[in-house]
């Protein structure tokens, strides 16, 4: 789709420049998208303000809600074709890409029930005085995603802030935003009124920056890399507005001497290679206690050995990374490690008869890695785990909280106490106890602590990011 979606229908950006779009699966171009510029921004912020102050802007939180769920049930009818799009644009195994557009309706039914659920308090006062807090809209809010689930990002950053009754100006990921374009169709025929959601799609630097610099923005909301992140908070910062940043992590999983090897072996694997490692949240880093390091690490070996990467048709555990510059990005993780001679454990396999443009990488566990590499301190972002020993508790402590990020821990262990000291002192905005992921976790609130980023994205939380709270004081006369 060339065009952006602006006030309800599809434009062509203001220039008419064009780029294109390559299937991951095969290298190849597929569509092409419109480059949007500051001009395609200020447009699309000015159809969201007209339908903030209009249309949009009058329905009740009901209306807003119901507008919402039917949006789930509209994704549902177009299940498979949304899903198709995104494991085209994306390389994803279809699974996961079906999986991706499960949960994308998750977010429209549960920010479509919670519309009307944000309810204000009155507050025991004075004598002689009423007092309400009620949450309002910021007005129009910007959103800034990446390529790694788009749908879903849509469903996430997008819905929360509608259903606060705010109308909303998307910039997608310029290497996926071709299932954003198609949901926003489909939130107009549903009944979105016009200029409730609008999409700019382009370059980060022109439409993204133009976007979060934009004086009519009243809030921002943004997934991406540290180093954007910043930019972001910047522009944030000249307009004296608020935003969410959403930026990764470096997430450990912590395995003691008495948990179930069983339950975490396939987890700690599936956590890594779910999305070919292109998750915010994968567990890319596992901490072994040392007395059962080579037992438990030889038997992630075992599996991680048995992992194939393919196009999205062949369906196996990982697809292509999102283009040739991750591509060469992970392999130079790779390639560095080897060269520093630390040990390879298992490598999976990039399966027969995959397309030869396409951004294919090994699956690979690394360990033992030294403390303090660059495997166990930047956020590789592909289908690389890297495997640690630790003596005890509290050298686990300190080695999960060893980075400047912190999204998410999981913590295997069968000992009570253990569980609880070791969640409270772990730095992640999410801890799980013998599991790890949430499989979407709509209800569940999520966002990172340092370098992982601030502000909360999911459950009623998101909510309360998406609204003004204004106290009322009433003097009766
Ligand atoms: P990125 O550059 O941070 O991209 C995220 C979004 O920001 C995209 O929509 C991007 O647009 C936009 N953007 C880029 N420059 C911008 C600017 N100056 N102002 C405003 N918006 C701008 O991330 P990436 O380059 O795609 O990936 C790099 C690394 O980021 C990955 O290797 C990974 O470590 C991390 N990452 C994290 C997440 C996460 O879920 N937390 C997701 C993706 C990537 P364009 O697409 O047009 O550049
Ligand atoms: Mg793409």
């Amino acid at each position: 789709m060339t065009q952006h979606f602006i006030n309800g229908r599809h434009v062509a950006g203001r220039t008419g420049e064009t780029m294109a779009v390559l299937a991951p699966a095969t290298g190849e171009e597929f569509t092409r998208i419109a480059c949007g510029t500051a001009d395609d921004i200020d447009d699309a912020v000015k159809a969201a303000q007209a339908a903030y102050e209009g249309a949009w802007g009058k329905l009740t939180a009901a209306e807003r809600g119901r507008l919402i769920a039917k949006l789930a049930l509209k994704v549902q009818d177009h299940f498979d074709e949304l899903a198709r799009i995104e494991a085209q644009d994306t390389g994803k195994p279809m699974a996961q890409a079906r999986a991706d557009i499960e949960a994308t309706a998750r977010y429209f039914e549960f920010y479509g029930g919670a519309a009307d659920k944000v309810h204000g308090h009155v507050i025991p006062f004075m004598n002689g005085y009423s007092v309400s807090v009620v949450h309002e809209p910021h007005g129009v809010t910007g959103h800034i995603l990446p390529w790694n689930y788009p749908a879903q990002m849509f469903g996430r950053s997008l819905t929360a802030s509608l259903a606060m009754g705010n109308a909303v100006v998307l910039k997608p990921a310029e290497e996926a935003c071709q299932t954003a374009l198609r949901l926003a169709v489909l939130a107009s025929e549903v009944g979105f009124p016009d200029g409730a959601i609008n999409i700019v799609t382009g370059r980060g630097h022109e439409a993204g920056a133009a976007l979060s610099a934009h004086p009519g923005i009243g809030f921002m909301s943004f997934t991406g890399s540290p180093e954007v992140g910043k930019m972001v908070q910047k522009a944030c910062a000249e307009n004296l507005i608020g935003c969410t940043l959403e930026l990764g992590g470096k997430s450990p999983q912590i395995v003691f001497d008495d948990a179930d090897f069983d339950a975490a072996v396939p987890i700690v694997c599936k956590a890594i290679v779910q999305n070919t490692g292109q998750t915010c949240s994968a567990g890319s880093r596992v901490l072994v206690q040392k007395n059962i390091y080579d037992a438990f690490v030889g038997a992630v070996a075992r599996q991680f050995s048995k992992l194939r990467a393919g196009t999205p048709e062949m369906d196996l555990d990982c697809g292509p990374v999102i283009n040739a510059r991750q591509q060469g990005r992970v392999q130079s993780f790779i390639d560095q490690a080897r060269e520093q001679g630390i040990p390879v454990l298992a490598e999976g396999q990039i399966a027969q008869g995959v397309p030869n443009g396409g951004f294919y990488v090994t699956p690979t566990l690394f360990g033992p890695v030294p403390r303090g590499n660059r495997l166990e301190q930047e956020e590789v972002f592909g289908p690389v785990l890297s495997a640690f020993p630790f003596e005890d508790e509290s050298d686990a402590i300190r080695l999960a909280n060893a980075t400047a990020y912190g999204l998410v821990a999981g913590i295997w262990t069968g000992n009570g106490g253990r569980q609880q000291r070791v969640a409270k002192s772990v730095r992640a905005g999410q801890v799980f106890i013998n599991g790890y992921g949430a499989g979407g976790g709509i209800e569940l609130p999520f966002g990172g602590t340092g370098k992982s980023g601030h502000g909360r994205e999911k459950g009623f939380m998101a909510l309360e990011e998406f609204a003004v709270t204004k106290t009322i004081v009433h003097k009766h006369g």
